[in-house]
């Protein structure tokens, strides 16, 4: 019997998948996806559009109008280059390909995304995680001096960060771009909640990219993400994109959706809106700690309440959360409760007010 784990690499063997809970008739407040279901009005025209797709060939190699399209919306110049990926994990993962050198490492702030440590470990390359400060910001002195120490090849931030939902401070992002060695990525996933972006930053430094995708913005189904940046990096990395990654039901529906691009940014304006009710909701409740959110979610904590049980009750009650207390020792207690829609919202709210209650 050939045994997987006489011919895997080891830290392959050492892997286990990403855990994807069971959400099957539950309210789906777990994963960071958009609630709202692809505008009504938009439809048919949507639907209309895919009658042109050829399922029997490839589809376009480059994407050319999907490119188009992306760099409309995100007013990018020609100077910016852009490289497609199917969801921005595989941009991440074509990434640390690219740099797996023997002895190249990642260094990243954490508590953060879990796929960085994942595809770091996959690809072979040395992860070195760095302990955010307090309120969940950057510290910076801690960062720069890791980055003395262990000369990164790609700096990975969140931007505003997942889990915790906050936006880190641009003095201190700059700092870490002008101090890193190596390439930077700062992961824009949550742009569409956030008061702050970095795109206009890509003129002044010539080892940032920033990465964004439509996971976010109620297309996650459509798996795309683009990351963008000086051509000659974006140009170093094309080679690595497999052939027709992106498919061609994604070009066609995801070019549809950025030429109503207006449309999906209502949305994230209603997300953001429901984001304030929550958290007020949620700050008056007693032994409930609330963190500022720039992003589609809520990072809480809970005092005196095991969060296993509050996550047990929620889903007992049919709504589905994530539970990170044992994520990271800095996540001790905490939730994290995805912005729904208005109802979902206050089915989540009266439910734990019972659960709390009792
Ligand atoms: C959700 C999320 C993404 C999205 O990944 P896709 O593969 O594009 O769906 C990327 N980065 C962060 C930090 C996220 O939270």
């Amino acid at each position: 019997m050939s045994e997987p784990n006489d011919w895997l690499r080891p830290e392959i063997a050492a892997l286990a998948p990403y855990q994807v809970a069971d959400a099957r008739g539950l309210i789906k407040l777990d994963a960071m996806e958009n609630p709202h279901a692809f505008p009504e009005h938009l439809l048919d025209r949507w639907l209309e559009s895919l009658r042109a797709v050829e399922l029997n060939r490839y589809p376009a190699a480059d994407a050319p109008e999907l490119k188009a399209a992306l760099r409309r919306v995100n007013g990018l110049g020609h100077d910016v280059g852009i490289l497609l990926g199917n969801g921005s994990d595989e941009i991440l993962q074509m990434l640390m390909l690219a740099l797996a050198k023997p002895g190249a490492c990642v260094l990243t702030p954490e508590p953060g995304f879990a796929m960085f440590r994942l595809i770091s470990r996959a690809t072979g390359l040395g992860y070195h995680p760095v302990p955010l400060g307090p309120d969940f910001q950057l510290d910076l002195n801690a960062m720069l001096a890791a980055i003395e120490v262990q000369q990164p090849a790609l700096v990975l931030i969140a931007q505003p960060n997942n889990p915790t939902g906050n936006a880190f401070d641009t003095a201190d992002l700059r700092a870490v771009v002008k101090a890193a060695p190596g390439l930077v990525v700062i992961d824009e996933a949550y742009y569409p909640f956030a008061e702050q972006h970095c795109l206009d930053w890509l003129g002044e430094y010539d080892n940032l990219l920033v990465m964004r995708t439509l996971s976010k913005l109620g297309l996650a189904s459509l798996r795309l993400g683009w990351l963008m940046g000086p051509k000659r990096w974006l140009d170093a990395l094309e080679p690595l994109r497999l052939p027709y990654n992106i498919n061609g039901l994604t070009q066609a529906s995801a070019s549809f959706a950025l030429s109503h691009y207006d449309d999906f940014m209502a949305q994230a304006a209603m997300i953001r809106e429901q984001r304030a009710r929550m958290a007020d909701a949620l700050a008056a409740m007693p032994g409930v700690e609330v963190f500022p959110s720039q992003a589609n979610f809520l990072l809480v904590r809970f005092d005196g309440v095991d969060p296993a049980d509050v996550h047990a009750a929620l889903k007992e009650a049919g709504i589905l959360v994530k539970n990170l207390s044992a994520a990271h020792p800095d996540l001790s207690g905490c939730l994290r409760l995805t912005v729904g829609t208005a109802a979902e919202n206050a089915s989540l709210i009266s439910a734990l007010r019972d659960i709390l209650q009792g």
